[in-house]
């Protein structure tokens, strides 16, 4: 704001002060030059002083001024008066002048000021802008963030084992959190290291732990840690209600992990309990699969599977297998007599005599009822026909419901039978028919 120019106000009041002065001089002195020099003095101070600058009007108007008082002091009467008003004619155009020159300057100023207001505004706008660019900015990051976390997302439930999970969880976080500098702990108790203080508490507690800055949290006892680590993230992982790990992120740096990083491990460490959850039951599923539920022993479609695969490696590594095929003595009867219950129980017993008799890598399978097939892979026939001879007698001696149940076997072996899956097959079925038809409760190992 421009301030008020008290000087223009008063500027003619005292000129007009003057005249009455030169007027109130010119008649108590007779000599005219004391009245004007006393006006010319006069007009030079109240000249600048009338305005807020001095113009080159002001000069002229002093010339002007002085010469009219030259000319007044040649003159007399009504001529005097005539000069006298004259010079006040000038002033007061000179007054004029400087109220035009001073509104201008007015304006000027006005302007200037509103630039001034202008470039304040310009530079609120600015650090409003450069407010806004850096949240805008943590936003982006934050959007990348969470599309990074759809690809790893995508990524550990693509994993079909633990172990590849375990390292895709703790690269997907690395990345996602950009943490090269963060240390991770997972699925504890195989990890080597024992847990610290930060661990106990998520596993005692069983939730999640952030610790933005170290020096602003009171809950632990830092003594035992490592004055280095400012900023911790530790989230458990849960399988079937139990804390199978815990990710575990420590930096150096204070406020390192703040609660929205929390949330990025917190879902991945989710994705990653679901993927668990899933490979276990897949596991599981696989198991049923394969495995006959009653006996605990393979299915036939493994039988198959694997026959061909020993075979393979047998003729590779010029080796020989035996396939036993073996059959229960007079089932049906035993069903009738006894039940289908008992007869269950005859066929798990059976199995674990089986199991008991065999090495570790054989196979051992329920090939359809009461049928059983063993693959016996590096084994010669006369090793095959003790071991088949070793089921049968222990068998034999099981007592199931008060009875003695009897076996009937056949045996075949690669290459010395057969070289092919089905031929071998043929083999040990022809020979466990033999033995059927022979009187049952024996082993046959040729025809
Ligand atoms: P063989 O001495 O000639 O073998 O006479 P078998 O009576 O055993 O004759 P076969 O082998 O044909 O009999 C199959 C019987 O096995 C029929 C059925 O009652 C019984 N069986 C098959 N599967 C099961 C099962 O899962 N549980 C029970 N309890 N019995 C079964
Ligand atoms: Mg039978
Ligand atoms: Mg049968």
């Amino acid at each position: 704001m421009i301030k008020t120019n008290y000087k223009k106000t008063f500027g003619p009041v005292i000129i007009l002060f003057s005249f009455l002065t030169i007027a109130a001089l010119s008649f108590v002195f007779k000599n005219n030059f004391v009245g004007m020099f006393a006006l010319f003095f006069l007009l030079i101070i109240i000249s600048p002083s009338m305005t807020s600058e001095l113009l080159i009007t002001d000069l002229i108007a002093l010339l002007v001024s002085l010469t009219g008082l030259i000319g007044m002091s040649f003159t007399d009467g009504l001529e005097r008066f005539f000069l006298l008003g004259e010079i006040a004619a000038v002033w007061g155009f000179v007054w004029i002048i400087h109220l035009f020159n001073d509104r201008e300057k007015y304006r000027e100023a006005e302007n200037k000021n509103k630039l001034t207001d202008m470039a304040a505004e310009i530079e609120k706008t600015r650090k409003e802008f450069f407010a806004n660019k850096n949240k805008l900015e943590k936003i982006s990051l934050r959007i990348a963030q969470y599309k990074n976390l759809t690809f790893a997302t995508k990524e550990i439930t693509k994993t079909d084992n633990l172990q590849e999970l375990k390292e895709k969880l703790k690269d997907m976080i690395k990345r996602i959190l950009n943490c090269d500098n963060a240390r991770l702990t997972t699925f504890l108790p195989t990890d080597d290291s024992p847990p610290d203080v930060f661990d106990a508490w998520v596993v005692q507690k069983q939730s999640p732990l952030l610790i933005a800055n170290t020096l602003h949290d009171y809950r632990f006892d830092y003594s035992s840690i490592p004055k280095s680590i400012k900023s911790i993230i530790a989230v458990p992982i849960f399988h079937n209600k139990n804390i199978i790990g815990i990710i575990r992120l420590d930096s150096e740096e204070e406020n390192r992990f703040l609660q929205e990083d929390m949330v990025v491990v917190s879902i991945l460490v989710g994705v990653a309990e679901m993927t668990v959850e899933n490979l276990t039951l897949l596991e599981k599923t696989k198991d049923l699969s394969i495995i006959d539920g009653l006996t605990g022993v393979y299915v036939r479609k493994f039988f198959d599977e694997r026959l061909h695969q020993e075979i393979t490696r047998a003729s590779r590594f010029k080796t020989s297998l035996c396939v036993i095929l073996s059959d229960i003595d007079h089932f049906k009867k035993f069903n009738d007599a006894y039940g289908h219950q008992q007869g269950d129980e005859a066929l798990k017993r059976f199995s674990a005599v089986l199991r008991n008799n065999c090495r570790e890598m054989d196979i051992v399978t329920r090939y359809g009822g009461e049928e059983f097939a063993v693959i016996l892979p590096e084994t010669s026939k006369n090793e095959c026909i003790e071991i088949a001879e070793n089921i049968r007698n222990n068998f034999r001696n099981e007592l199931i419901n008060g009875q003695h149940i009897t076996i009937s076997i056949g045996i075949s072996a690669y290459p010395d039978d057969a070289t092919e899956h089905s031929q071998l097959i043929r083999k040990s079925d022809e020979r466990l028919y033999i033995a059927k038809s022979t009187g049952r409760n024996k082993v046959i190992w040729k025809n």
